[in-house]
């Protein structure tokens, strides 16, 4: 009986000591996962550095994107939904 109320004892520390040590790990998810959201822009980023033949918008002059729509390729303003601009994809590409 008494082995038994010490393995009690036991368990409920342990959960304890787990249920701290996962909010410990949440907080720390929440200050990693800013910070990976923070790398993932930068990567968007340099990514659209990445394509040098990107137009202008018409509208807005922000570097377009190319963007696919059931009517085909087109360029995109970045800055959409902001501004709408397009532009046709010629046959070279841009
Ligand atoms: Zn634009």
């Amino acid at each position: 009986m008494v082995v038994a109320n010490a393995m009690l004892l036991i368990i409920g520390r342990a959960l304890n000591m787990l249920k701290s040590q996962i909010d410990a790990q949440g907080k720390a998810f929440e200050e990693t996962g800013g910070f990976s959201e923070r790398l993932t822009a930068k990567c968007l980023e340099a990514r659209e550095k990445d394509q040098p033949s990107a137009p202008e918008c018409p509208l807005c002059g922000k570097p377009m994107r190319r963007r696919n729509s059931t009517k085909g390729r087109f360029w995109g303003c970045g800055g959409f939904p902001d501004c709408k601009g397009t532009r046709p994809i010629g046959q070279e590409g841009l």
